[in-house]
């Protein structure tokens, strides 16, 4: 488990399932966990590291992101925040869009935004905090792709993906699973030219050859790399005309849509 250095805060990489990241925000004494899908991860690495757990972060309602909840529950009462409208039971501090919090038992201060796309109610946390801005996603940007449309539409997710892209370039992406080198390959595919992303897939290949985390990336990476920031380029477009996914002359939300239809069958 890596130990990110950021000021006083660190953030503990927990992998969990085959490729789920959990994210233990802490100052060395209390933790904060983001989306902790499975208990005893949490449990091994909150232990190892002699942390106390003092609020839960939640992103959205999918099992592989809340299923540990009720668990590290049974064994301490902490606040769990998590989006208004994704329909999660047990949460006590319930957000949306610009509304701020203050984690519990942590200096750490962070924004909510609305990313609406994977679910409808899927929610992101911002830290603005220059030289360590951070950015827990869940499953709406991952690091050279982006989440499934399960319940939001095209124009949606594109809108969601735009507030994050909109993120300084060094805000790090925390992302909540290991998809990177698949997301590369369908990055390759649609802009071949992009040199950027042959660099990134060579240097996410060693990484995973050594069962490194590629995550988190950073804004600044996504926003030249991951073709879901970048659906209005002439070379990606020209990849979805050429395969027969686009009309040439259709709307840059249509583009986003053939996209990601496209990355569904790759
Ligand atoms: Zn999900
Ligand atoms: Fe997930």
């Amino acid at each position: 488990m890596p130990n990110q250095q950021n000021s006083e805060l660190s953030v503990l990489t927990v992998p969990a399932f085959n490729d789920n990241y959990l994210w233990v925000i802490h100052d060395g004494q209390h933790a904060a966990v983001v989306d902790p899908g499975d208990a005893g991860p949490i449990r091994d690495a909150l232990s190892q590291h002699g942390l106390t757990l003092t609020a839960i972060l939640l992103t959205h309602h999918h099992a592989d992101h809340i299923g540990g909840v009720p668990s590290l529950l049974a064994h301490t009462q902490v606040p769990v925040f998590g989006p208004r409208y994704d329909g999660i039971e047990g949460i006590t501090q319930a957000l949306g869009e610009g509304e701020r919090i203050t984690v519990p038992g942590l200096a750490l201060e962070l924004e909510v935004l609305d990313v609406p796309g994977h679910t409808l109610g899927h929610i992101a946390y911002v830290r603005r905090t220059p030289g360590a801005h951070w950015l827990f996603c869940g499953d709406t940007l991952f690091a050279g792709g982006c989440g499934r449309l399960f319940e939001g539409t095209p124009a949606q997710m594109a809108d969601s993906l735009a507030k994050l892209a909109a993120l300084p370039d060094d805000t790090l992406v925390y992302c909540a699973h290991e998809y990177t080198v698949s997301n590369l390959r369908f990055a390759q595919a649609v802009e071949p030219d992009n040199h950027g992303v042959a660099l990134r897939m060579r240097d996410a290949t060693a990484k995973r050859g050594t069962r490194l985390p590629t995550v988190p990336s950073t804004i600044g990476l996504e926003r030249g790399t991951n073709p879901f920031l970048r659906y209005t380029e002439p070379g990606i477009v020209k990849s979805l005309v050429d395969a027969g996914r686009l009309k040439s002359g259709a709307s840059p939300v249509d583009a986003f849509a053939a996209l990601r239809e496209w990355k569904n069958v790759f």
